[in-house]
C-alpha cells in the first residue's frame, strides 16, 4: 500500500482490516507520518513500512521496535515496497512524487490499484506500454473510471460510443468568478460529497480533477478527447456512465464512499462486502444534471487542450497544478491564480514527446521551476 495514511489509504487499511481472512498486509509507505505509518503497520502485521523522509528513519525504527516490520526509508525503498512480493499494489500516494513506484510495479507484473492518477496523467503512454509489456493489470480506484470499468465488463471496446465521467461541481460549482476569487483554502476543500485529501479537494473545486480525469480515463479506456464527455452531476450517485452503438447506455450507482471502488479493486474479479451506506434511490427522490461552464471553470478546457496537444503538456498541466494548489493552500496566492498559472505554464510549452520515465520527471521538475516563477510574477 502506497501512500498507507492518506484518505484512499485510511479506506483502504479500514476494508483491509474488515477483511483478514483475504488479506495479508506487505508492505506500508507514508511520506512523514511517522506516527500513523506504526500504528497502522502494527495493526495489520505488515512485513516492512517506508518512509519517504529520510531524516524520519530513526524515529520509525524506534516506533517498530519489537513489532517484527522492517524499517526502511527514502525513495529506493519507495520503489523496493512497490515492486516487492505482494500481488497486489494500492497506489495511493497524491501526485506525481507516486510515478516512479507505481511504474516498478507496473513493471514488476502486478495488479496496480490505481488511485493516484497524476501518475497516469504525466506518463499514461509509458505506464500502459509498460502494463502490456509486463502483463500487469491496471485497476482504476478513481470513482469515476471504477464505474467505467464495471460498465464495460462483458462488452466489446470496439462497442463503446463514447463514455461520459460525471463530475459533482465542487464547492463552487454555483459561483461566480468574482466570487471565487476570494474563495479561502477551508472552503475550497470543503466539498458537498466526497471527503478526500486537501490537493483532490482543491483539484474539484477548480474543476482540474475532472481534467485529470479525462486524461486519466483516455489513457485507461483508449478512447480520443472527442469521445469522453463531461456531464455535471451534483449528487454523486451516478459515478459515470458507457454508451454503445446501439444506444444503450450503463451506468454504476452507488452512495459517494471510496470504499466501494476501493473494494472492487481489492477483490476484483470478485466482491466483497463494505460498510458503505446502502444507496436510498426513494429518499434521494431526484437526480440532476447540467453541462459543465467551461468559462467559469476553464481547467476543463486547459486539460483537455493538452490531452489533445499531448507530448509534454499533460506533464506541464499536472506539474503547474500541483504547485499552485500548494501556494494556494499556503495562502500565496489566490484560488483564480491556480488555473492562470496552469494556463501560462502550458503557453511557454515546447512540442517535446517524453520517451521514458526520467524524461518525464525532467519535464515536471521544470515545469515546477516555470510555475514557480509565474508565481512570483503574479504576486509582484
Ligand atoms: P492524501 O493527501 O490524503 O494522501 C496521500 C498519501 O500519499 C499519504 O499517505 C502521504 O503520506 C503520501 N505521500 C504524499 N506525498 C508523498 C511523497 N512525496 N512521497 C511518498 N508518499 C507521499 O491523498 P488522497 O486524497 O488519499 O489521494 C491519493 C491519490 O488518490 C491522489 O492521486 C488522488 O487524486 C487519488 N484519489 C483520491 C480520492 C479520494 O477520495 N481521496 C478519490 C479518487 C482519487
Ligand atoms: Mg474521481
Amino acid at each position: 500500500m502506497l501512500g498507507a495514511t492518506g484518505s484512499v489509504g485510511s479506506s483502504t487499511l479500514d476494508l483491509v482490516e474488515r477483511h483478514p481472512e483475504r488479506f495479508e498486509v506487505m508492505a506500508l509507505t507514508a511520506a512523514k507520518n511517522v506516527a500513523s505509518l506504526a500504528d497502522a503497520a502494527r495493526r495489520t502485521s505488515a512485513k516492512l513500512a517506508v518512509i519517504g523522509d529520510e531524516r524520519l528513519l530513526p524515529e520509525l525504527r524506534e516506533q517498530l521496535a519489537g513489532s517484527g516490520c522492517r524499517a526502511a526509508a527514502g525513495r529506493e525503498a519507495l520503489i523496493e515496497a512497490a515492486a516487492g512480493e505482494a500481488e497486489l499494489v494500492m497506489a495511493a500516494i497524491v501526485g506525481c512524487a507516486g510515478l516512479e513506484p507505481v511504474m516498478a510495479a507496473v513493471q514488476a507484473g502486478r495488479t496496480v490499484a490505481l488511485a493516484n492518477k497524476e501518475a497516469l496523467v504525466t506518463a499514461g503512454g509509458l505506464m500502459t506500454g509498460a502494463a502490456q509489456e509486463s502483463g500487469a493489470v491496471i485497476l482504476p480506484v478513481d470513482s469515476e473510471h471504477n464505474a467505467i470499468q464495471q460498465c464495460l465488463a462483458g462488452n466489446r471496446s470496439c462497442d463503446v460510443a463514447r463514455i461520459v465521467l460525471t463530475a459533482s461541481g465542487g464547492p463552487f460549482r454555483t459561483k461566480g468568478r468574482s466570487e471565487m476569487a476570494s474563495m479561502t483554502p477551508e472552503q475550497a476543500v470543503a466539498h458537498p460529497n466526497w471527503s478526500m485529501g486537501a490537493k483532490i479537494s482543491v483539484d474539484s473545486a477548480t474543476m482540474m480533477n475532472k481534467g485529470l480525469e479525462l486524461i486519466e480515463a483516455h489513457h485507461l479506456f483508449g478512447l480520443p478527447s472527442g469521445r469522453i464527455d463531461i456531464l455535471i452531476h451534483p449528487q454523486s450517485v451516478i459515478h459515470s456512465m458507457v454508451e454503445y452503438v446501439d444506444g444503450s447506455v450503463l451506468a454504476q450507482l452507488g452512495s459517494p464512499d471510496m470504499r466501494i471502488p476501493i473494494a472492487y479493486a481489492l477483490a476484483y474479479p470478485e466482491r466483497i462486502d463494505t460498510p458503505a451506506a446502502p444507496l436510498d434511490l426513494a429518499r434521494l427522490g431526484s437526480l440532476t444534471f447540467e453541462a459543465p461552464d467551461l468559462e467559469r471553470f476553464p481547467a476543463l478546457r486547459l486539460a483537455r487542450e493538452a490531452l489533445e496537444a499531448g507530448g509534454a503538456a499533460p506533464i506541464v498541466l499536472n506539474a503547474a497544478n500541483e504547485e499552485a494548489v500548494a501556494a494556494f493552500l499556503d495562502r500565496r496566492i489566490g484560488f483564480l491564480d491556480i488555473c492562470q498559472t496552469v494556463e501560462e505554464a502550458l503557453l511557454r510549452t515546447g512540442a517535446s514527446q517524453p520517451r521514458s520515465i526520467d524524461e518525464v520527471i525532467d519535464i515536471d521538475r521544470a515545469a515546477r521551476a516555470l510555475a514557480g516563477d509565474l508565481m512570483r510574477e503574479l504576486a509582484a
